[in-house]
């Protein structure tokens, strides 16, 4: 692909104001969804420069999900991979146990904003429907989420936090079950009720202006990052890591960096049971240009275009499509894309726990996984940044009946 084309020398100025990532993004939407998506847009351009709505999310931030998070050095975990110092970003210690909670709360606030009373959200592996329940309790709103019935299974620790947190958990029992369907579930209540309900997709996905709004939301992990680790080392990291799913957790650790030249960046998919159709989620392993759910990416589609099957033991990364602007990246050569298989990620899991003492989310384990592969083959003089996204409580009983199958455990 041309690039050149595409990218000005800044990478952190797009998208345009069509919402295009170079050739991808957009807005592939039915019109009964335009208007709710301009009047978003221009209700975020606006909140953008206000300084009310900032210091409101920053004190929330601070106050009610505890930011900043800390940088921390993972000493054990250097010296057993014997390589590069590895650091993470810590994530994983924000109310309600990831990131996702930095752009439900940001949403929220626009959505007060915007005079609507009802939210509703979909959510993959939970956090995201945790993350917007919380902040619609918090806020008085009256709140949905749509999630697939396979998910509910996997993650029912989450389903019953969400009903504590008041709101109404709606299973969607069409096709695989799992996430995609439960964005095509929340579109379809958005289409029907917009005059009062805002939707608040929990990645950087979607028709525009949501991949940009999702994304800066978190840019402050890569904000926050590149000032501690200037502190701790006195100088930039050589490589940074971050799981993807749709690529909030990702985009909002990288953005920060995206024009310093010398810091590389990993994207990391979901293997799967590996790279077989229909078995992972790695949509740069095969997958292909295509519109999905508002947004011109890439994904996993067979010849006539249908969507195929994905796998992946991380509820979280299990999605047919990554987020328009990782697309944009990879093209643009600056984030290189690789993936980790579910018997990798699970065996970072139990790294991470027993090396560090710290349990982290299964989609989390596949950065550490990526980390595990190139910590060793990089000096000791060299710094890596690893987004922790989110913790593994969630996960816990997943792999603990995950083992006990596998006759690991008796
Ligand atoms: C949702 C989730 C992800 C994947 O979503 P992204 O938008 O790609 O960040 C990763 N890690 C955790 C802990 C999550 O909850």
């Amino acid at each position: 692909m041309a690039l050149e084309a595409h990218t000005s020398g800044n990478l952190t100025s797009y998208p345009d104001q069509y919402g295009h990532f170079g050739p991808y993004g957009g807005r592939f939407v039915p019109e009964t969804l335009m208007t709710a998506l301009l009047e978003l847009e221009q209700q975020y351009a606006a909140a953008k420069k206000d300084p009310a709505f900032r210091n409101e999310l920053a004190s929330l931030l601070q106050e009610f999900v505890g930011r900043p998070t800390p940088l921390y050095f993972a000493e054990r975990l250097t010296k057993e991979l014997g390589g590069a110092k590895i650091y993470l970003k810590r994530e994983d210690l924000l109310h309600t146990g990831a990131h996702k909670i930095n752009n439900a709360l940001g949403q929220i606030l626009l959505a007060r904003r915007m005079g609507k009373k009802r939210i509703i959200a979909e959510t993959g592996a939970g956090q995201h429907g945790v993350a917007t329940a919380t902040a619609a309790a918090r806020f008085g709103f009256q709140c949905r989420i749509y999630m697939g019935a396979v998910d509910m299974e996997r993650q029912a620790l989450n389903v019953a936090r969400m009903r504590f947190l008041g709101a109404e958990v709606i299973g969607v029992t069409a096709g695989q079950a799992t996430l995609k369907e439960a964005i095509n579930e929340a579109m379809r209540d958005w289409v029907t009720n917009v005059r009062d309900t805002h939707y608040i997709l929990g990645s950087a996905l979607g028709a525009h202006p949501y991949p940009m709004i999702v994304r800066d939301f978190h840019r402050i992990i890569g904000d926050e990052a590149r000032k501690q680790i200037l502190q701790r080392e006195e100088r930039l990291p050589d490589l940074l890591v971050a799981c993807v799913g749709g690529g909030s957790n990702a985009i909002g650790l990288f953005y920060a960096f995206l024009n310093d030249e010398g810091v590389r960046m990993t994207g990391v998919e979901a293997g799967g049971g590996g790279i077989i159709r229909g078995k992972h989620a790695a949509r740069f392993q095969g997958g292909k240009l295509g519109v999905l759910q508002g947004t011109k990416t890439w994904l996993l589609a067979d010849d006539d275009g249908q969507i195929e099957l994905t796998h992946s033991v991380s509820a979280g990364l299990d999605y047919a499509a990554i987020g328009p602007e990782h697309s944009f990246l990879k093209d643009a050569g600056r984030v290189d894309y690789s993936y980790a298989t579910d018997d990798e990620a699970l065996a970072a899991f139990h790294k991470l726990a027993s090396i560090e003492g710290i349990i982290p989310a299964l989609e989390t384990a596949h950065a550490i996984a990526e980390v595990i592969k190139v910590a060793p083959t990089m000096n000791p003089d060299q710094l890596i940044v690893v987004n922790l996204s989110g913790r593994g409580d969630k996960d816990v009983q997943q792999v603990a009946s995950l083992e006990a199958e596998a006759g690991k455990v008796s």
